[in-house]
C-alpha cells in the first residue's frame, strides 16, 4: 500500500485530498501539492472504519485537537467515551486517546468506536504503564516489545501518533548542563523515556531505530507526530537549550521520515511568553521545511491556572495567526485535575474561538463570515446573526434569557442603543456593502 505523500509525490489526487480541497474549498491540486512537499498531512489509518478526512498544514484552516484519556485517580472508560462523544460534538477536528489507567486495549476501542474523528495517541504511556505493572520496573522496558505495541496500536485503527522519538543523549546533555528548568520537565512519555535512558545508560530506541518506526506508520499510513518530550513547562524556560537541541532533531527526522515516504508532523512547545510565539513557530517551519506543527497552546503564562483554557486561547490565536497548523485545546481543569465533560466541551469552544481569530489574520481573505455577522448586527437582524456566531445556542440562551423591551435592541444599552439611534441618523450614508460592491 502507499502512502498519502507516496502518491502525491507520484501526481495523484487521492479521494482524501480531493474530500479535504472540497472541504477547504480549496483546489485539490494544491492539497496535493502540499501532501506531496510533506507540508500537508491526511490522517486517515485505511485499516479502520471510515473516518472523517482531516487535512493539516499550511494554507488550511487551523484544526483543534481534544485529548481525553483515565488517570491513575480517575478511571471510567463510559466518562472517556462521553468526552470523546463531547469533543466531537463540539466540533474538535481530531482526537488524542491518552488513557494512563485501566484496560488501555479497551478504552482505546471505546473511543475509537465512538467517534468518526482520527483518532492519536502516545504509545509509550501503554508500554510504561504494563512494563510497570508486569516488572515494577520502568526501566526494564523491552523495546522490541515497545515496537510491537505501536503495531498492535495501530491495528486498531489509530490515524496519528505522538512518538518522542527526538529525545537522545545529545538532548540530555544539554538539559544537564544548562543548569536551570523552572518548569522542570512536562511531558509524561518524554519524562519516562528520559529516565529509561538514564537508568539503562542506552540511546533512545525511537531515535535509534527510526527508520523502524517510519516503516511501521507507513504500513498504516498514519501521520507521525513527533513528540515534544523536553518541551517548556514554564515560561522562564522557552527556548532553552534543552527544548531546543529536541526542536533541531525533530525538525531533521521530519525531513527523514518525509524522504521515507512516511506522513510526518512536529509538535511543540509548551509555556512560551506571548512575544516568542512567533519565532518559535519560524524556527519549527524553517528547519523543517514546513512540516505541519501541532502545538499545545502555547501556554503564555504560568499564574493563569483555573481558567488556563483562557491562557492557552490567547497563545492558541497567536500560534494559529503565525502557522502552528493543528492545536491541542487545554481545558479549564488544565495544571490542576482530569478534566471532566464539561471541562471538554468549554476547551474545544474557547480553542475553536481562539484559531478562528487566529485564522482571520493568517488568511484575511477568509473574513467573509466575519463581515456578515457585523452586517448583520448593524441592521439588527438578530435572527440572522445568531446563525453567524460560532456559538449560537449560547446567543441566543443568553439573549433569551433577558428580553428587552424594543425587540430590535438589547438590555445592554436600552433605550440608549447605539446602533439603532446611529442608523436612524446615518442609514442612507453608512448601510452599504461596499466590499461586496468592489468584489
Ligand atoms: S442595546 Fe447596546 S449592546 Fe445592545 S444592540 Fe444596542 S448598542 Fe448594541
Amino acid at each position: 500500500m502507499k502512502t498519502q505523500i507516496e502518491l502525491a509525490r507520484e501526481g495523484v489526487v487521492t479521494k482524501q485530498m480531493q474530500t479535504v480541497a472540497a472541504d477547504e474549498n480549496m483546489d485539490a491540486e494544491r492539497v496535493r501539492d502540499g501532501v506531496a512537499k510533506g507540508q500537508i498531512v491526511i490522517p486517515n489509518n485505511p485499516f479502520c472504519k471510515e473516518r472523517k478526512v482531516v487535512g493539516i498544514g499550511r494554507g488550511l484552516r487551523t484544526k483543534v485537537n481534544a485529548s481525553i484519556g483515565t488517570s491513575s485517580d480517575i478511571c471510567d472508560i463510559d466518562l472517556e467515551v462521553r468526552k470523546a462523544v463531547a469533543a466531537e460534538e463540539e466540533g474538535a477536528d481530531t482526537l488524542m486517546e491518552l488513557s494512563a489507567a485501566g484496560d488501555l486495549d479497551a478504552v482505546r476501542r471505546a473511543v475509537l468506536a465512538a467517534t468518526s474523528r482520527p483518532v492519536g495517541n502516545v504509545p509509550l504511556y501503554q508500554a510504561f504503564k504494563e512494563t510497570i505493572r508486569r516488572t515494577r520496573n520502568p526501566a526494564k522496558l523491552d523495546p522490541e516489545y515497545l515496537f510491537d505495541l505501536i503495531e498492535r496500536q495501530l491495528v486498531d485503527g489509530l490515524s496519528f501518533m505522538a512518538i518522542h522519538c527526538g529525545i537522545n543523549q545529545y538532548t540530555i546533555r544539554r538539559l544537564r548542563k544548562q543548569g536551570f528548568r523552572y518548569g522542570g520537565l512536562a511531558s509524561k512519555g518524554g519524562t519516562f523515556m528520559v529516565a529509561w535512558m538514564d537508568m539503562n545508560g542506552k540511546e533512545n530506541p525511537l531515535y535509534e531505530q527510526f527508520d523502524r518506526v517510519c516503516s511501521l506508520m507507513k504500513k498504516y499510513d498514519a501521520v507521525l507526530s513527533l513528540g515534544n518530550g523536553i518541551r517548556a513547562g514554564a515560561i522562564h524556560d522557552s527556548h532553552d537549550r534543552a527544548q531546543m537541541a529536541e526542536m533541531i532533531v525533530n525538525c531533521e527526522l521530519a525531513e527523514i521520515g518525509r524522504a521515507m515516504g512516511c506522513q510526518t508532523m512536529v509538535e511543540g512547545p509548551g509555556h512560551v511568553p506571548l512575544d516568542e510565539i512567533a519565532g518559535n513557530i519560524m524556527l519549527e517551519k524553517r528547519m523543517s521545511g514546513n512540516a505541519p506543527y501541532y502545538v499545545l497552546g502555547p501556554i503564555p503564562t504560568d499564574v493563569g491556572a483555573g481558567y488556563d483554557h483562557v491562557t492557552a486561547a490567547i497563545g492558541a490565536a497567536a500560534s494559529a495567526r503565525h502557522g502552528a497548523d493543528l492545536i491541542c485545546y487545554i481545558t479549564p481543569a488544565e495544571h490542576l485535575s482530569l478534566p471532566t465533560e464539561a471541562d471538554v466541551r468549554e476547551g474545544v469552544r474557547v480553542t475553536r474561538l481562539a484559531v478562528h481569530i487566529g485564522d482571520l489574520s493568517k488568511y484575511p481573505e477568509r473574513r467573509e463570515r466575519d463581515r456578515q455577522a457585523a452586517m448583520a448586527r448593524r441592521d439588527m437582524r438578530w435572527g440572522d446573526l445568531q446563525d453567524l456566531l460560532l456559538f449560537p445556542e449560547v446567543a441566543r440562551a443568553i439573549r433569551d434569557s433577558r428580553r428587552p423591551e424594543q425587540s430590535k435592541t438589547c438590555t445592554m444599552c436600552g433605550d440608549f442603543c447605539a446602533m439603532k439611534k446611529g442608523m436612524e441618523i446615518f442609514d442612507k450614508e453608512i448601510s452599504g456593502d461596499k466590499v461586496a460592491n468592489l468584489g
